[in-house]
């Protein structure tokens, strides 16, 4: 008997109906490995949620998700919202879903498969062995601090922003950071800026706390500004990176565009409640509708989503396998499109990976 999982499929705007419904053939066509079958429940967030309930996260998505195992989005935003009220916004969605699930670390990985060594704007011999993951705070930090906006007049006018951290929301990542780095090579890289910000020092004391708990791993302290060159001097160096909300926000779009291919790369929000798995591009609005968006980036979410939260660790090593293949096989869609390679659509490539499942 094969045991079943529940999983949310919010397909969001623009390209996410294309590129969720490609994920989900992939992960029904896998799991069958671990012995497990999926019940896919469908519900709405973002743009087409304000469409059809006018708000962008309706309650009966947050309770199907709470009560899910894991969550799958494609993206959501689009200029159709664009002049909604703030209060209503399609990207509100994605930040009630943090907080409703609790889901305080998001983890990036990076990595740059043999096949498209060619697409990083780095030099080749620069990104050979490029494979890391940035493990970044997600509910902490300046961007959920107090602020306020400009205040006072002339050149006297003001605005301040506060980053502050609790011992406890730095022990958590930590953890998160130690465990994620004790499946791979055992290294982790704290990232800070503890020779001018206080919230860093704490962090980087914590940090060393960790490490000396943990002797099994290999820590380091860089700070933001050094991370920032070393992520193109050489970033084969790293294996896991932990850094705050801020910093990690930055650090991870320019790992991105290390990688050099923005539809490829996935990302998971993990936490006290259900895990949400995403592409890390947005809903494409001017490719949208037209199936030749790349589905990569959400089936190697969809891996991870196996991995993580649907207890499918063979699924999770096929998808990731079968990608390659199809990579190396010469498969590409429009936006990673090379002279002598095989153009597919958003199916093309979806039936490219199946073949290799
Ligand atoms: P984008 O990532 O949607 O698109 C940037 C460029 O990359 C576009 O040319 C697009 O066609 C291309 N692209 C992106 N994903 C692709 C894919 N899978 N296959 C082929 N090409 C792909 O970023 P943007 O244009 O800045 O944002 C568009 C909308 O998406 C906005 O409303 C934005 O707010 C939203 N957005 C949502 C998320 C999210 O849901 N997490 C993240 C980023 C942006």
């Amino acid at each position: 008997m094969s045991q079943t999982k529940t999983v949310v499929a919010i397909n969001g705007d623009g390209i996410g109906r294309e590129i969720v419904a490609a994920a989900r053939r992939i992960v029904d066509a896998a799991v069958t490995k671990d012995n497990i079958t999926i019940e896919w429940v469908e519900k709405k967030a973002g743009g087409e949620a304000i469409d059809a309930y006018g708000e962008p996260l309706p309650a009966e998505t947050i309770k199907a998700c709470e009560t899910a195992d894991a969550v799958l989005l494609g993206a959501v935003g689009g200029p159709q919202w664009d002049d909604v009220a703030p209060s209503i916004r399609p990207e509100k969605a994605i930040l009630g879903l943090r907080k409703a699930l609790g889901l305080f670390c998001n983890l990036r990985p990076v990595r740059i498969f043999k096949a498209l060594q060619d697409y990083s704007p780095l030099k080749p011999e620069l990104v050979q062995n490029v494979d890391f993951v940035i493990v970044r705070e997600l509910t902490g930090g300046i961007y959920f601090g107090e602020r306020e906006e400009a205040e006072g007049e002339g050149p006297n006018e003001l605005a301040w922003d506060k980053e502050t951290y609790h011992r406890y929301e730095v022990e958590r990542i930590m953890d998160v950071a130690i465990e994620t780095a004790a499946k791979r090579r055992g290294k982790i890289t704290s990232v800070d800026k503890a020779n001018v910000l206080a919230s860093s020092r704490l962090w980087r004391k914590i940090a060393q706390e960790k490490a000396a708990a943990n002797p099994e791993i290999d820590m380091d302290y860089l700070y933001v500004d050094n991370t920032a060159m070393q992520l193109v001097v050489n970033p084969g160096q790293f294996d896991v990176i932990v850094t705050t909300n801020l910093f990690g926000d930055i650090l991870s779009d320019e790992g991105a565009v290390v990688s050099g291919s923005l539809g490829l790369l996935p990302s998971a929000s993990i936490g006290t409640g259900t895990a949400l798995y995403e592409p890390i591009h947005g809903s494409a609005p001017d490719i949208a509708g037209r199936g030749i968006a790349n589905p990569l980036g959400t089936i190697l979410s969809a891996a991870m989503m196996c991995r993580y939260s649907l207890n499918a660790p063979k699924a999770a090593d096929a998808i990731e396998a079968a990608v390659e293949k199809a990579l190396e096989a010469g498969y590409r869609t429009g936006d990673i499109y090379k002279d002598g390679m095989q153009r597919v659509d958003t199916n093309g490539m979806t039936a490219a990976v199946l073949q290799y499942i």
